[in-house]
């Protein structure tokens, strides 16, 4: 099967030239193994990170290596009881066409709930990560003003619709350009939408919640998470999950100016890590499929076709070229 490897370390924004494709053999299939034969995979901002040889959460990608990632496919051959051939499953060997791995490192996903991409964002890691930010990182209580950043993105689409389930009186989002803008109206669920290309961040955000905020799902850092801390109200919360505008930068950004105001508001700013919550994801993947089902969570995905495309996927993911959840589909 096809896999693509890491050629070479990106310095700035990654190219297509760091991306390699190449044929590796698929290995016999050990007691307790299965063979996966891939339909779709995720590309993640987080990637990025592991594209440099940085030690972070997880390990970088090696030079002339495959890269991995989530992805979800069918079981094409078995040698565990616990999956048999015929399942599909999601596990972590994305960014190849075939993957065999130990049965313990794939979860069993039902294609009657919903259909298999969505296991990569709604009922995945994006999905997750937004519930557990705007219920737990940064709870979400009765008539609060919720701001997200990026988000018309995949944790973003589905942010501002799960804090209006939570309570929220007014969620603001910001995107890059007019047509972004229109789908938080339209398809997101958003009371307001801020277009960070238009123009600084700061004074839409002021606009927009002339009272300021109770809640800041943070997605991008930089300047948009400098202008949440400047609309916090007294007690406000925020989530840091985050800061793409600074993946492709080869110099550290200047921190935000007006740290202050987290003393003068009392402001909570706490990191997250999506890893922290995988125990609650059968739960959350249960109610997720419930609003999938009743129609209240909409969804987006932005889809290129073939393992060859997935270089130029990770590559836009970065740079906005996605709406809701960028994804490879494979066979
Ligand atoms: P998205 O689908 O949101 O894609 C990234 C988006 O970021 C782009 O579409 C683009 O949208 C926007 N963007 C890129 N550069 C900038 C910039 N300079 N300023 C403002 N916006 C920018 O990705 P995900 O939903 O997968 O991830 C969103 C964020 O959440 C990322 O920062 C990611 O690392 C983080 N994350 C963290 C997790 C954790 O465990 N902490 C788990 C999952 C995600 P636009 O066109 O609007 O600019």
């Amino acid at each position: 099967g096809r896999e693509i490897r890491l050629a070479s370390r990106p310095v700035g924004a990654p190219v297509a030239a760091n991306f390699q494709t190449a044929e590796s053999e698929i290995p016999e299939l050990a007691d307790g193994q299965i063979l996966v034969r891939n339909t779709w995979m995720s590309v993640d901002p987080y990637m990025r990170g592991r594209m440099d040889d940085v030690p972070g959460t997880l390990p970088p990608f090696a030079v002339g290596e495959p890269l991995d990632g989530s992805a979800v496919g069918e079981v094409i051959a078995s040698r565990s009881r616990d999956v048999p051939s015929g399942a599909r499953v999601s596990h972590f060997l994305g960014w190849r066409e075939y993957a065999v791995m130990d049965a313990a490192g794939a979860a069993v996903i039902d294609t009657d709930l919903a259909p298999e991409p969505a296991y990569l964002g709604a009922l995945g890691i994006p999905g997750l990560t937004a519930y557990a930010s705007l219920t737990d990182v940064a709870e979400v209580h009765e008539g609060d003003v919720v701001y997200v950043s990026a988000a018309a993105g995949a944790v973003g689409s589905l942010a501002g619709q799960i804090a209006r389930k939570l309570g929220a009186s007014r969620v603001i989002g910001s995107a890059g350009g007019p047509e972004k803008n229109r789908l938080l109206l339209d398809r997101f669920g958003y009371d307001a939408a801020l277009d960070h290309r238009a123009g600084p961040i700061a004074p839409q955000l002021a606009a927009a919640a002339p009272d300021g905020i109770d809640v800041y799902l943070d997605n991008v850092g930089g300047d948009h998470l400098e202008a949440a801390i400047g609309a916090l109200r007294p007690g406000g919360r925020a989530a840091l999950v985050g800061a793409i505008s600074g993946y492709n930068a080869t110099e550290a950004a200047p921190g935000p100016s007006n740290l202050f105001r987290i003393v003068q508001g009392e402001l909570t700013l706490r990191g997250m890590l999506v890893s922290s919550y995988v125990g609650l994801l059968p739960e959350f993947i249960g109610k997720a499929a419930g609003w999938l089902a009743d129609g209240s969570l909409r969804t987006e995905q932005t889809v290129l076709d073939g393992l060859d495309r997935a270089p130029a996927a990770l590559i836009g993911v970065l740079s906005g070229a996605n709406t809701g959840k960028m994804l490879v589909r494979l066979h």
